[in-house]
């Protein structure tokens, strides 16, 4: 429960729109007492008229002007309904649009750590359900739940007026059905927890399954798929039997006691009308307020059971907003405010990642006047390893000069993607620091470190939508000169122009439209636009086949001119012309020193060399 009031006062932007729903609900209850109250005069007008007490036509007047009250009450009535009705429509989906873009601005600052560990499937349905609980619950609540507690107090006021005892007997349904509840609601709790969870992770392999349909049927693994798919959900059908029976159980009990105490309700008004305590008019009266009652008591298994979804909802939802494991200085970019971005973009926060990279003249000057002859890049004594693992490197330190091309060379494992996540403030080292220019990135806002620095990946992501969308992604305000002339620079205007849309052409997902060395050449464009001082190419032409690895060779020469760039690469071909190259072994820096020299020495870059050379000199051979 506690955790839905939280909702409330999470979205109090909404407060006008929850002030408008409980206005509309009181006025509706209001018309809907007072209907009874006419019936039951208009009653006494006919009683009286026939045992001969009042005239026929003044009994007629009198029935006229309360059929007149009638009408204007219920027209009333329903006209604020109907308002009502609509602002919680509009409250519901604002507090749905509310709350979805306040959980997406919140994942947006966690670490890489959480992305590491969750599925996006499952991170994906658990937003859906968690906001689609509390806003059915919202929704409900504005367009019936609140009427119905109205009424229900009205009723139980009223009847204490014409017989304490009526009120006694209304009043006594609530703690037993409230007692009743709680027996099973601890049980109930936790089997739909369970269950979500179930759901949540069919959903995480579901967005998997579909993301990498082609690894899926090349290994013919449908029927695997569907088989782990189905059984989540035989395993949420299982609990969803076990905590049905329990509800209907507890339903039907509640249900029993509740008709035996409507009985003695109705059995007391008739029989009390029989004495003649009351008149045939408050009998009306008072039939039809019970019954008013009796509606919403019956429903009130469904009111307690979407109210117990939404709490569920709700837990989930601030499980995930009140991750404490926030990215140093990312916070929200939302306050607590009715209006949404929308179109225009919010207002960054200082220290978050300024949409403009910062040149390389900038960033130099920056720092020139601090301190001359600052390394663009260094690490000192840093040992990082994931989670609890092992470190993964120990006590590296290494400097590179502005300008300088360094590669890093070890066997497949080694550490050197994790090195530039570290670079790029990705994750943060166990111990030691690493410098941007003079600067601890500790203390720079991790925006700043990220827009300093241009990554191209080994397999580059691209997004859904055009060529010319992906290109200008870290810069959207770029303009077409410039996305051209990126794109040129990258070697990857040619092919463009080739489709038959040219830069609007659109990519599919993860630009599988593309050969790989095409989407190379894209993320290539991708980051020339950025034009960041530094440069990391991890594998970024691993993937390709030599000939378009030369084409992509071309394009990164072009990138690295007047950079400071960290070079990975498989092949030590495209290494060769590097200033100097680091070998790492087990975590720690085995080797500095220039190709030529490392050549000699008969460490890693030699075995690795040699196994080159000896694998294209037999290539060679069976040509
Ligand atoms: P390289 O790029 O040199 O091939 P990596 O830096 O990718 O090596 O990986 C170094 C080690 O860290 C490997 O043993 C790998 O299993 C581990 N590793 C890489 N990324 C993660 C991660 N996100 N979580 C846990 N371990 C990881
Ligand atoms: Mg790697």
């Amino acid at each position: 429960m506690h955790a839905l009031l939280r909702i409330f006062r999470f979205t109090s932007a909404l407060s006008r729109y929850y002030v408008a729903v409980a206005l509309a609900s009181i006025l509706v209850t209001a018309g809907t007492i007072i209907v009874p109250f006419v019936l039951g005069a208009a009653t006494d007008t006919a009683v009286a008229a026939v045992s001969g007490s009042l005239e026929v036509d003044a009994a007629v007047r009198r029935v006229i002007l309360l059929a007149g009250a009638f009408l204007a009450i219920d027209f009333f009535s329903t006209t604020i309904d109907s308002l009502g009705g609509y602002a919680g429509d509009l409250m519901s989906q604002k507090m749905r649009s509310i709350l979805s873009v306040r959980y997406f601005d919140k994942l947006l600052t966690l670490p890489q750590d959480y992305f590491d560990r969750e599925l996006t499937g499952t991170i994906t349905s658990r937003l859906n359900r968690s906001i689609m609980e509390v806003t059915n619950f919202v929704k409900n609540f504005a367009n019936s739940f609140f009427t119905t507690l109205l009424t229900v107090i009205a009723v139980l006021i009223i009847s204490f007026i014409y017989s304490p005892l009526l009120c006694l007997l209304l009043l006594i349904i609530f703690p037993i059905y409230m007692w009743l509840t709680a027996l099973t609601s601890r049980r109930w709790q936790g089997l739909e927890a369970q269950k979500n969870e179930d759901i949540d992770v069919a959903g995480g392999r579901f967005n998997e399954v579909i993301g990498q349909i082609r690894v899926v049927k090349s290994f013919t693994r449908e029927r695997g798929e569907l088989a782990h798919f189905a059984r989540h959900y035989e395993h949420a059908e299982r609990l969803t039997a076990d905590q049905s029976r329990h509800w209907h159980t507890m339903d039907f009990l509640r249900r029993m006691v509740m008709a035996i105490i409507f009985f003695a309700i109705y059995a007391i008004i008739f029989l009390r009308t029989a004495r003649g305590q009351f008149s045939v008019g408050d009998m009306v009266i008072l039939v039809q307020l019970v019954g008013m009652a009796r509606r919403p008591v019956m429903s009130m298994s469904w009111i307690v059971d979407t109210t117990q979804h939404a709490i569920a909802g709700s837990r989930d939802y601030f499980e995930v907003m009140e991750l404490a494991e926030t990215e140093r200085g990312q916070r929200p970019v939302i306050s607590n405010s009715a209006t949404l971005p929308g179109g225009t973009a919010p207002s960054q926060n200082d220290d978050a990642a300024p949409a403009r990279p910062l040149t390389a003249r900038a960033l130099h000057q920056n720092v020139e006047e601090i301190e001359p002859d600052v390394p663009a890049i260094r690490f000192e004594n840093v040992t990082f390893g994931y989670g609890t693992d092992p470190d993964v490197l120990r006590d590296v330190s290494f400097a590179i000069e502005p300008g300088e091309r360094v590669a890093f060379v070890s066997e497949s494992g080694g550490g050197k993607t994790t090195l530039t996540s570290l670079l790029l403030g990705l994750y943060e080292p166990r111990a030691g620091h690493i410098e941007l220019f003079g600067s601890d990135i500790a203390g720079l806002p991790l925006g700043q470190v990220r827009a300093a620095i241009g990554v191209v990946f080994q397999d580059p992501a691209l997004f859904f939508g055009t060529i010319r969308e992906n290109i200008a992604y870290g810069r959207p305000d770029a303009t077409e000169e410039e996305i051209l002339d990126a794109a040129t620079r990258a070697h990857a205007d040619r092919f463009i122009r080739r489709f038959a849309q040219g830069y609007d052409t659109v990519i599919g997902e993860r630009g599988l439209k593309l050969s790989g060395g095409q989407r190379q050449r894209i993320a290539v464009a991708r980051a020339m636009l950025k034009a960041a001082p530094v440069l990391v190419l991890d594998e970024a032409t691993s993937a390709l086949d030599t000939r378009s690895e030369r084409w992509v060779q071309a394009g990164l020469e072009d990138l690295m001119k007047d950079r400071t760039s960290i070079i990975i690469a498989h092949r030590l071909s495209t290494i060769a012309s590097v200033d100097r190259i680091i070998t790492l072994r087990a975590g720690h820096i085995d080797e500095v020193g220039s190709p030529a020299e490392l050549a000699e020495s008969g460490g890693i870059y030699a075995e690795l060399l040699a196994l080159q050379n000896d694998n294209s000199a037999r290539a060679q051979r069976h040509l």
